[in-house]
């Protein structure tokens, strides 16, 4: 059965096909999910946490919980900064003397 919706992106009136779209195309569901900074496909569907991963570099737990939290593979700069600097080398911990 279809019904006439609006996408809320571009404001075009489409018809869906299946009950949980919401966008006219994947194109503007992508524009939508990339302004709000989440990704709802990839999400748990848990209401506290929009995402967990850990990080590549420390492989701490990390939650996001703020939708403008964009990380998705490290728990913070430093450790992104450190893992380009020295890929896949796990020498000593060093990054605690180069805070
Ligand atoms: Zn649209
Ligand atoms: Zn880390």
């Amino acid at each position: 059965m279809e019904r006439e919706l609006v996408c809320p992106v571009c404001g075009k009136v489409f018809r869906s096909r299946w009950g949980a779209q919401r966008f006219c195309s994947a194109g503007c569901r992508r524009y939508s999910y990339r302004k709000n900074g989440i990704s709802h496909e990839e999400s748990a569907g848990g209401t506290e946490s929009i995402r967990t991963f850990y990080c590549a570099r420390c492989g701490k737990k990390v939650d996001v919980t703020d939708i403008r939290d964009r990380r998705t593979r490290f728990c913070c700069s430093h450790c992104e900064r450190m893992y380009w600097k020295h890929p896949r080398k796990d020498k000593k911990k060093t990054d605690q003397n180069q805070a």
